[in-house]
């Protein structure tokens, strides 16, 4: 059951929302988020190192931060992380199903890993910018993505032909 789903459940029938909330793989989901989704880009790291190119001199597009077109790059990729092809959710969407559900049943504000619900690791979309922003990346759509947390922090601070990925776009 994806989240966009439940979203519908929980504002028809909360109940039933929180009942599929209360699934074992929650903490499967969490735990391996935890160990290896939020680790990818270290672990690779460790193994690959960096990158000759990698120490880019040249200009830096001043503005990093994508708040202001997040949503339209959601839009855009019609809420599907452009790496994995999973279906994503907004910070803003998860936040309106804890409010519906409660954040005993659903805790997306929680600041800490092991007390979010394990759920969202799957669905939380981000934007991640194609060509790094440290590396001249443009915060800008030509150049940014939908992904989801894992495919983001996996990706790190790579380029594409770096770790042998076709471009999302
Ligand atoms: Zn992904």
């Amino acid at each position: 059951m994806t989240l966009a789903a439940m979203k519908l459940i929980a504002s028809e029938n909360p109940l039933l929302a929180i009942q599929a909330l209360q699934n074992p793989l929650e903490m499967e989901i969490k735990n391996w988020y935890i160990e290896h989704g939020q680790m990818s880009g270290d672990h690779r790291f460790r193994v690959l190192g960096g990158f000759a190119d990698s120490k880019y001199q040249g200009p830096l597009d001043p503005v990093k931060s994508v708040n202001k077109i997040e949503q339209q790059v959601y839009l855009r990729d019609s809420y599907k992380c452009k790496y994995c092809a999973n279906s994503v959710l907004s910070a803003q969407t998860l936040k309106q199903i804890e409010e519906a559900l409660g954040s005993e049943n659903f805790a997306v504000s929680a600041n800490s890993n092991n007390s979010r619900h394990g759920f969202i690791y799957t669905v939380r979309a981000t934007v991640d910018h194609v060509t790094p922003h440290n590396r001249g990346g443009l915060t800008s759509m030509d150049n940014l993505v939908t992904a989801c947390w894992s495919c983001n922090y996996g990706k790190g601070g790579y380029s594409l032909k770096e770790i042998a990925l076709d471009d999302p776009r």
